[in-house]
C-alpha cells in the first residue's frame, strides 16, 4: 500500500493522472530530436486527506537530473528580481540575518545568496550548493563559495541560517531533507519558499502541476513537515501574488501538528474542471492563429505538453534567459527564441504564462503583436 510520505496515512486514489509526461520542465535541449527523446514518467498526484500534502505516488527519483542543461533562473525578470530584493531586505532588516553564515540549499545560479551577502552592512558570508551552478566557485572576495552538487548528508554544512527556495517541491522525501538540515545545522534558523498547492488548485492552473514538482504543500502541511523534522515554525505567509508560501522556523522539539485544510476538496474540484479547461485551451490556441508563449519555464513547458503535444498550435516560446534561447522545449520540441526575434517571426499574439509578469512583458512587445487573453 502506498502511504503519504509526510504523515504515513494510506494514500488516496490520485486526483490527477497524466501518463508519459516529460520528466523535465526546466532542462532544455540543444536539438529538437534531443528534446523529443527526453525521458518520460507518470504524474499521479494524490492529496492526503489526513495532512493536506500533495505528492506524485509514481515519482521515480532516478529520472529527473539537475545538472548541466537545467536552468531555473527567473531573476532576469524585473518582477522576480524585485521579489528577491524584497526577501533579502526582509531577512537582513526584519529578521536580523546579519554577521551570519548562510547556507543556501539548491541555490541555482546564486542570485538570492549574492543579495544576502552583498546587502549593505549585513556582513554575511554564504555557501551555495546546486548541481546546475555554472559560475565561479569563489566570489565576493571569498565571502561566497559555491559547490556544484546536490545537498545531502555527505555535504551538510554548519550554518547560522539555511535558505532553501523552490527546492522542497522537487524532493520525494521532504522530511529526510529537513532532518538532514536539522542535523547539519542544529542551531540555524531556516527560511523556505515553495508553491502553495491550494493556490494552484483553487485558481485551477493545470500547468502548475508537473513532474518535477513531486511534493506540494499548503500552509498547514508545510508547517507540519517542519514540526515533524524538529522545528518550531514562527510563521508561514503568502508571497508573490499569493502563489508561493514563505516559511520561517527555528530549531525546536519534533512534533506532528497535522492541519489538512481544504486541499483534498480543492483537488477533487480541480479534477472535475481540468479536462474541460485543457480542451478549451486547445480551441483557444487554434483560434488565435500565429501565437507564441512567453516563458519557457515549467509553466510554458507544461502548457505546451498538455495543449500542443504535436507542436502545431504554438509557433514557439519566448524567453529572456539567454541560456535558453536557441534551444528546444523538453518533451514537445518547440523552439525557444529571444524577445527580439518576435517581430521577424510573424506571430500576432503572445500568451503570458504568469500574470505577475504581464506588465513587464507588455512593455517589451514589438508593434503589431498583442497579449492574448486567457481562455476560461
Ligand atoms: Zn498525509
Amino acid at each position: 500500500m502506498t502511504r503519504c510520505p509526510l504523515c504515513a496515512a494510506p494514500a488516496p486514489h490520485p486526483f490527477l493522472r497524466r501518463d508519459s509526461v516529460p520528466v523535465h520542465q526546466n532542462r532544455t535541449a540543444a536539438t529538437r530530436a534531443e528534446a523529443l527523446a527526453m525521458p518520460r514518467g507518470t504524474l499521479a498526484l494524490c492529496a492526503c486527506p489526513a495532512c493536506g500534502f500533495v505528492f506524485n505516488r509514481s515519482f521515480d527519483p532516478t529520472l529527473p537530473g539537475y545538472g548541466p542543461g537545467y536552468d531555473n533562473t527567473q531573476s532576469l525578470s524585473p518582477a522576480f528580481a524585485a521579489h528577491l530584493d524584497s526577501l533579502a531586505r526582509h531577512l537582513t532588516e526584519v529578521r536580523g540575518v546579519r554577521g551570519a553564515h548562510i547556507v543556501e540549499v539548491g541555490c541555482g545560479q546564486g542570485d538570492f545568496l549574492r543579495r544576502l551577502v552583498a546587502y549593505p552592512g549585513a556582513d554575511n558570508t554564504g555557501t551555495g550548493l546546486d548541481p546546475s551552478y555554472r559560475g565561479p566557485v569563489q566570489d565576493a572576495g571569498g565571502r561566497l563559495s559555491f559547490e556544484r552538487r546536490l545537498y545531502g548528508p555527505d555535504c551538510a554544512r554548519p550554518a547560522d541560517a539555511v535558505v532553501c527556495r523552490h527546492v522542497i517541491e522537487h524532493v520525494a522525501d521532504p522530511l529526510a531533507l529537513l532532518r538532514t538540515i536539522r542535523a547539519a545545522a542544529p542551531t540555524a534558523r531556516v527560511f523556505f519558499e515553495t508553491p502553495d498547492a491550494d493556490w494552484i488548485l483553487r485558481q485551477c492552473v493545470p500547468w502548475d502541476l508537473f513532474y518535477e514538482h513531486c511534493s506540494l504543500f499548503n500552509a498547514g502541511s508545510l508547517a507540519d513537515a517542519f514540526g515533524r523534522a524538529g522545528y518550531t515554525v514562527t510563521g508561514v505567509r503568502h508571497v508573490f501574488g499569493g502563489q508561493y508560501l514563505w516559511l520561517e522556523a527555528e530549531p525546536g522539539p519534533a512534533a506532528a501538528h497535522p492541519a489538512p485544510g481544504e486541499t483534498a476538496a480543492l483537488a477533487t474540484a480541480f479534477a472535475v474542471r481540468e479536462t474541460a479547461l485543457v480542451a478549451a485551451w486547445r480551441a483557444h490556441l487554434a483560434q488565435l492563429g500565429r501565437v507564441a508563449v512567453w516563458g519557457a519555464g515549467a509553466k510554458g513547458a507544461t502548457l505546451a505538453s498538455l495543449a500542443d503535444p504535436q507542436g502545431v498550435l504554438i509557433d514557439f516560446l519566448v524567453d529572456i534567459n539567454p541560456a535558453k534561447q536557441g534551444r528546444y522545449l523538453p518533451g514537445t520540441g518547440h523552439a525557444i527564441v529571444a524577445p527580439a526575434e518576435l517581430a521577424a517571426r510573424g506571430v500576432r499574439h503572445v500568451l503570458v504564462m504568469n500574470p505577475e509578469y504581464r506588465a513587464e512583458i507588455a512593455a517589451m512587445l514589438p508593434h503589431g503583436v498583442a497579449l492574448a487573453e486567457w481562455a476560461d
